[in-house]
């Protein structure tokens, strides 16, 4: 019944979700793609009129993509505030409702008779297998049936093979056996009694403890990921099989040597919610959110609204450059240098239209 009772939210909560983000990335993709691409004729009026007015294509460059930068500020900002109060305004929202159903399953769950590290190991783990191979059977079927009327959101010509996709999937499954060790592991000897309060944290506490995992999981994976490059001996034996696949795909997030899945991949995830003993729930949802994350990063498509591959996958073509998972330490300790020169670096960003192509192409 409780095997029952969590397959039951996990299936509600995240399948919906994922199944949502894809059918809006791609409807909204195809019919905003219609509307706003401009035509041939249009681009070449555009830059002849910069050119007879006397501004330079640079410059004119620099200022469309600040507008464009500054419009999307405005979008966010206006549909947070619409969120806001569309939220204030109606009397039982979509949110109390979540909040009743989570408040509802965890008080059953924390009363069933299981082991807490039982019960830890399936919702954790739940949670990741669930996301990634949905993620993963996804972008393989896009990846070998390549769509025409998508391949404008593919970023890359090549792609993995069915053999390379065999290859993966077993490495892979090694390495998920090894994280459900670890995460019992974690449970039984890392996690204590606050983690599995009986009262639920508010909101709030979730962004905020979700922002902190997301930073510290960044310092691990930079310094980590790091060191695999600066270091001949770690990189000749351990990370280079990361990097046999120079374009990836999203099972290739976790298609690492076990050593490097051990030190690097794992903590990326646990030393977060580890460090703060953050509750379960939290546990539970920057799992589903950092392997989400870590897909769409290994996808080789850009579509609308999904997390930008470009970052990581220039890393994966050239083998240097951006060892982070965002671009924060690497502008920093100027480790990003070419990439910022590339046209990959003009269109790394969140696509909320299907203007992707576009951009790529005027680039
Ligand atoms: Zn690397
Ligand atoms: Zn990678």
């Amino acid at each position: 019944m409780d095997t029952f009772l969590l397959s039951f939210i996990l299936l509600n909560l995240i399948i919906p979700f994922n199944i949502t983000v894809f059918a809006l990335t791609t409807l909204w993709g195809i019919c905003s793609l219609r509307i706003d691409l401009p035509s041939e004729e249009e681009k070449e009026t555009d830059i002849k009129e910069v050119v007879a007015s006397g501004i330079s294509i640079d410059w004119y460059r620099s200022a469309t993509s600040r507008i464009k930068t500054v419009k999307s500020v405005g979008i966010t900002l206006g549909s947070v505030l619409w969120m806001s109060l569309l939220i204030f305004a109606l009397h039982s929202t979509p949110y109390d409702i979540i909040i009743d159903t989570l408040n509802d399953a965890w008080t059953h769950i924390i009363g069933s008779s299981a082991e807490h590290d039982s019960i830890f190991t399936i919702i954790v783990m739940g949670g990741h297998l669930i996301i990634f191979w949905s993620m993963s059977i996804i972008f393989m079927i896009l990846d070998l049936t390549r769509p025409v009327f998508m391949i404008p959101w593919k970023i890359q010509e090549e792609g993995l093979n069915v053999r390379k996709y065999i290859q993966c999937t077993l490495l892979v499954i090694c390495n998920q056996g090894i994280s459900t060790i670890l995460v019992w592991g974690m449970s039984h000897y890392l996690i204590d009694g606050d983690a599995w309060s009986e009262t639920l944290p508010e909101a709030t506490e979730i962004i905020l403890q979700l922002l902190a995992c997301a930073c510290a999981s960044e310092v691990w994976f930079y310094f980590g990921h790091r060191l695999c490059h600066l270091s001949n001996f770690i990189y000749n034996h351990v990370h280079w099989l990361h990097h046999t696949i120079t374009a990836p795909s999203a099972i290739t997030a976790i298609y690492a040597h076990p050593l490097e899945h051990i030190f690097i991949n794992f903590p990326t995830t646990a030393i977060g919610p580890l460090l703060m003993n953050c509750h379960v729930i939290v546990f539970f949802m920057w799992t589903v959110l950092a392997t989400f994350d870590t897909c769409s990063g290994h996808s080789g498509w850009h579509f609308p609204f999904m997390s930008s591959p470009e970052f990581h996958d220039f890393h994966h073509s050239f083998g240097t450059e951006n060892f982070g998972a965002l671009n924060f330490f690497d502008k920093y300790f100027q480790t990003s240098k070419t990439f910022l020169t590339t046209c990959n670096y003009i269109v790394d960003k969140v696509y909320r239209t299907a203007m992707y192509p576009a951009d790529k192409r005027i680039f």
